[in-house]
């Protein structure tokens, strides 16, 4: 799978956007330039899908020596806020990206942009309407029927400049007028039948205050802006396919410089959700600990959770682009981060449901500092000590008093070997008749098999991890799993939403005791605990309080459920 991987990215053909560029390239469209950008809306925190749209934008800049703008869709004053600018900003450069000094809002151009209606008002090709919004939608007409014209679409040149002077100014309360294209009521186009261009909105921008009481709608703002910035290749998602005959439509009446609208299928994931609504609703009903939850799929949560940027880019390549709408499966981006921290995280030993071992033929006191290799993938991360005594910590799961055929690790009577240090044989178990459970297995060592010595040859079939009882560092560990236990989560039964599917068990706590190496961790440090997976210590850690989240299993658990089934 990993020569897969590199055979992908080094020797795949063309995808459908870079045809489209080399090919404009060739015929010296854009004098050459490749320009692009990346317009987030401000209006939630960005996920996997916008990482997909970043990846792609600033990937395409950089390949043709391009550039790429990082541009705020800030139009609609009341969804949006700083807070999301600043989150967005932090995402893209984590994810490796940089704007250099390209930073740009839609806000930026309000002038402007008044300026491009006023022109289409004198052109005769936009007019004032004071129907409501409900009038507005119930004259649209359906794709097999036409809607029907305004009444105020014959409105003079001459009044409809006053009328919207006069909306800028102040004079009319919300909803009460808006700007419309007069284009065609009886489009097959629904997008054509008189688009709304601007509407009254009394409320303060985060960037503009109250300078304005007037805002474009996204199919107004949006293709003006490309042209202003002089995007040459507008990429979006397929939604926008049908908005494009507008986008073009504005472009050509106003005048200006034609970017060019290319549109490529949204990443969809399963066993999540992706719509930042959504998202904000999981947030705002709790049901969720904030955005940076290492359980939502944005990318402030997936930071946390443990991934990786290069991680992320290897996933946005290896899934590549689309024309028609798919879903991806989660395993695959499971799949890249286990790849990336294989190669880069340390090995640490840490137990999680701990039962002991007494290992009676080891002196009472005695401290062995036994050597481990701190990353078999990587000679130069070294080697560390950790410290052997006569009471370990093994997992629970480890032992079975009455093992079936082929349980390779410990029983009576049983070898294992402790991973880094010696074989080890279990003699008795003694148990807590209360609670039904064993509490102390004992144990011999043989003294010859000490990892690393000539004789530690000797073959035993399993090997366990450990901790020494007396050095183990305790912690809060966090066990993260999916967050919907159902593939497709938007595609809700009846009377039913996504919200019915979150997975009861997408989160576990429990006490882990690890070994003293990890004492000085500090947040944002990753760990493959050896046997249980990749690790990173969480944001809420301290010195006195160590707090570790589970980035992923070692191994893809659900794929395997999901092929017993
Ligand atoms: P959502 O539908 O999740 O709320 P959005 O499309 O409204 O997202 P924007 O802020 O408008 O969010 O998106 C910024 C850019 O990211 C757009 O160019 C959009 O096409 C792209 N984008 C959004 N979601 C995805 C996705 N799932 N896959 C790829 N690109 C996406
Ligand atoms: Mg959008």
């Amino acid at each position: 799978m990993e020569k897969k991987i590199s055979e992908e990215k080094n020797e795949r053909s063309l995808n459908f956007l870079e045809e489209i560029i080399e090919k404009d390239l060739r015929n010296n469209i854009n004098e050459g330039r490749v320009h692009t950008r990346f317009p987030p809306e401000p209006n939630g925190y960005l996920h996997i899908g916008h990482a997909k749209s970043i990846c792609l934008n600033f990937g395409l800049g950089k390949k043709y020596n391009g550039k790429t703008n990082l541009r705020f869709d800030d139009t609609n004053p009341v969804k949006e806020d700083v807070e999301y600018v600043d989150s967005i900003m932090e995402d893209v450069r984590w994810l490796g990206f940089d704007w250099e000094d390209r930073l740009f809002y839609a806000s930026d151009y309000f002038e402007q942009l008044y300026k491009y209606a006023v022109i289409l008002i004198q052109k005769g090709k936009a007019y004032v309407c004071d129907m409501s919004a409900e009038e507005i939608s119930e004259t649209r007409g359906t794709p097999s029927r036409p809607g029907k014209e305004s009444p105020y679409r014959t409105r003079s040149v001459e009044e409809n400049l006053d009328l919207f002077t006069r909306m800028r100014a102040g004079e009319f309360p919300d909803g009460s007028k808006v700007l419309r294209a007069k284009i065609n009521m009886a489009s097959p186009n629904m997008h054509m039948r008189d688009p709304v261009l601007y509407r009254i909105l009394h409320a303060t921008h985060h960037r503009t205050g109250d300078k304005w009481c007037i805002y474009p709608m996204y199919d107004f703002a949006h293709g003006q802006s490309d042209s202003i910035e002089r995007i040459t290749h507008s990429i979006c998602t397929l939604e926008f396919e049908v908005h494009r005959t507008l986008y073009d439509w504005l472009i050509r009446e106003i005048g200006i410089y034609a970017p060019r609208q290319i549109e490529f299928a949204r990443l969809n994931l399963s066993y999540t959700v992706m719509s930042k609504r959504k998202l904000l609703e999981l947030v705002q009903q709790k049901k969720v600990n904030g955005w940076d939850d290492p359980r939502m799929p944005t990318i402030c949560g997936l930071r946390r959770r443990g991934y990786t940027p290069e991680s992320i880019r290897t996933f946005a390549d290896i899934i590549g682009v689309a024309k028609r709408d798919n879903v991806i499966d989660m395993s695959l981006l499971e799949f890249c981060i286990r790849e990336d921290l294989n190669k880069r995280s340390n090995r640490i030993m840490a137990i999680l449901n701990p039962v002991k071992v007494i290992i009676d033929n080891f002196p009472e006191g005695r401290v062995e500092e036994m050597e481990a290799v701190n990353n078999p993938e990587d000679e130069t991360k070294g080697k560390r000590h950790v410290p052997f005594s006569r009471e370990l910590f093994i997992e629970r799961e480890d032992f079975m008093e009455e093992p079936p055929k082929k349980f390779f690790r410990l029983f009576p009577g049983g070898e294992v070997r402790l991973r880094s240090a010696y074989i080890l044989k279990c003699e008795s178990v003694i148990k807590d008749l209360q609670k039904g459970e064993i509490s102390e297995i004992h144990c011999t060592y043989d003294p010859e098999t000490r990892s690393g010595m000539p004789q530690s040859n000797r073959k035993v079939k399993g090997t366990l991890h450990w901790v020494s009882v007396n050095h183990a560092v305790e912690a809060e560990v966090r066990l993260y799993d999916r967050l919907f236990s159902k593939e497709n989560p938007d595609d809700a039964e009846e009377g039913k939403d996504f919200k019915d599917y979150l997975n009861p068990d997408s989160l576990k706590v429990c006490k882990g005791y690890l070994e003293p190496s990890v004492k000085n961790a500090l947040p944002g440090e990753k760990f493959q605990f050896e046997r249980l997976g990749y690790f990173i210590v969480d944001k809420d850690s301290t010195n006195d309080h160590l707090v570790f989240n589970r980035t992923v299993t070692l191994k893809d658990s659900w794929t395997r459920l999901e092929k017993n089934q």
